[in-house]
């Protein structure tokens, strides 16, 4: 039995109850087999035992009190899985479907990305299984000064640095920051995603979508081609689908769908720039977190309920949504259209055996950790920012994020070659950001 199967065993043995997480694990730990062969002290120091075990997970009791004096309770996660390159720094996500599993994948995943954007920051994630949709802005605010009230005391801007992810936007962070500076006493840079006012970076709200577009560009000039006049299938309607939608129109790109959870929207005319663009911001706001308003709203534009939107024909798709979105099912689809390009947007959208069967069948695929890491690099120039004590410009920022982009895409597809693996950007990716990690961690001796 080779390492990495003795580890994925021991993994499944150890989480069997957590299969999103055993899933992330695998696609990597899979992928950086050429890497260990070559180093066997890895082994030797339990490099990846370690790697999989995070270094600390903390779950709490949210309790709070909803409009009508009832007492609700909430499961918090916050989940410090590596810091061998830096403070943990991660998103913190409100679902109802958040569990130990969801969070551990991310926090894996956050590992590697955060290694990917070059910068010094290590991995973290966190949450709880809180569904804000439909809740009053009062009730969002006492869920989240409860929130804070435990987690204040496992944070702090050199020790970990949350930020948001799903259903935590700029109005949670501000009421996570308001309520950690009232227990610490302290005005710090210890959250990420505030609001310019306050801390804020210019440009951070659109990072994680500029960056994807960043990605997919590069992708596509692989192969000599442009994103101008590409058609593109988008999935999601949120703060990443919405940044994408954003530079995809900017660069001459059509965006022909955009999705909620209650189905998606077809829109030949494209997702155009101005009124549509801004339109989903207000689906966002709206807390309802449904799309369907759109084809009302716009002429021409046909809604699908409860369908997601693989089955239709584009150059490039960019899922934006969630977790595993596409399956077996889509990917055929997908394959059967002629797909060419899939560059992740949200955080491992393709299940393993799909993204294998879209590689099998000449996909070029952009892996999640890859592309959408631009987000996670302006949060830690936004640490930079705090830590300061300055403000940096828009352009400043753009031009820094582009650079880090190219960076990540070029570091990847030149990690697959170095292995011998081609143009294989999600091997790439996985070898480039595992590398630093077991550099540091083999330097910092057994710990
Ligand atoms: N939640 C985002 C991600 O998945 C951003 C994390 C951050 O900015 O810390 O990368």
């Amino acid at each position: 039995m080779s390492y990495v199967e003795r580890v994925l065993d021991e993994l499944k043995r150890k989480n069997s109850n957590e299969p999103e997480f055993i899933q992330a694990v695998t696609e990597v730990l899979e992928s950086i087999k050429p890497v260990l062969d070559k180093n066997p002290q890895y082994e030797a120091a339990a490099l990846l035992e370690r790697i999989v075990e995070p270094e600390r997970q903390i779950w709490f009791r949210v309790p709070w009190v909803d409009d009508n004096g009832k007492v609700q309770v909430n499961r918090g996660f916050r989940i410090q899985f590596n810091s061998a390159i830096g403070p943990y720094k991660g998103g913190l996500r409100f679902a109802p479907n958040v569990y130990s599993g969801i969070i551990k994948f991310l926090g894996f995943e956050q590992i590697f990305k955060n290694s990917l954007t070059g910068l010094p920051i290590g991995g973290g994630k966190g949450g709880a299984d809180f569904d804000p949709s439909g809740k009053s802005d009062a009730e969002i605010m006492r869920f989240c000064q409860s929130f804070m009230t435990e987690l204040y005391r496992h944070i702090g801007p050199e020790t970990d640095v949350p930020a948001g992810d799903l259903g935590v936007g700029a109005r949670e962070i501000g009421y996570l920051f308001g309520q950690y500076k009232r227990l610490r006493n302290a005005y710090e840079g210890v959250l990420t995603g505030k609001g310019l006012p306050y801390g804020g970076l210019n440009g951070r709200t659109e990072a994680t979508g500029y960056g994807i577009v960043f990605f997919a560009r590069e992708m596509l000039a692989h192969f000599g081609e442009k994103l101008a006049g590409k058609e593109v299938v988008v999935s999601g309607f949120g703060n990443v689908a919405w940044g994408t939608v954003r530079k995809l129109n900017e660069l001459g790109a059509k965006v022909v769908t955009i999705s909620g959870p209650d189905g998606y929207i077809y829109d030949p005319d494209g997702v155009t720039a101005g009124e549509k663009e801004d339109f989903m911001l207000e689906l966002r706001s709206s807390g309802k977190n449904i799309c369907a308003p759109y084809a009302d709203k716009f002429k021409g534009a046909k809604f699908f309920p409860g369908e997601k939107p693989w089955g239709v024909k584009a150059d490039l798709y960019i899922p934006c949504a969630t977790q595993n979105e596409i399956t077996m099912k889509e990917a055929e689809l997908m394959v059967k259209n002629g797909c060419k390009f899939l560059c992740e947007g949200s955080n491992m959208p393709t299940t393993n055996d799909a993204m294998a069967y879209l590689a099998d069948n000449g996909v070029v695929i952009g892996p999640s950790k890859a592309a959408n890491a631009g987000g996670v690099a302006c949060s830690c120039i936004e640490m930079g920012q705090n830590a300061g004590h300055t403000v940096f410009s828009p352009e400043q920022v753009y031009a820094q994020l582009e650079t880090i982009m190219v960076g990540i895409h070029d570091n990847a597809a030149a990690a697959s070659e170095e292995y011998g693996l081609g143009y294989n950007l999600v091997a790439g990716a996985n070898i480039a950001g595992f590398k630093k990690i077991a550099e540091a961690m083999m330097a910092q001796g057994i710990c």
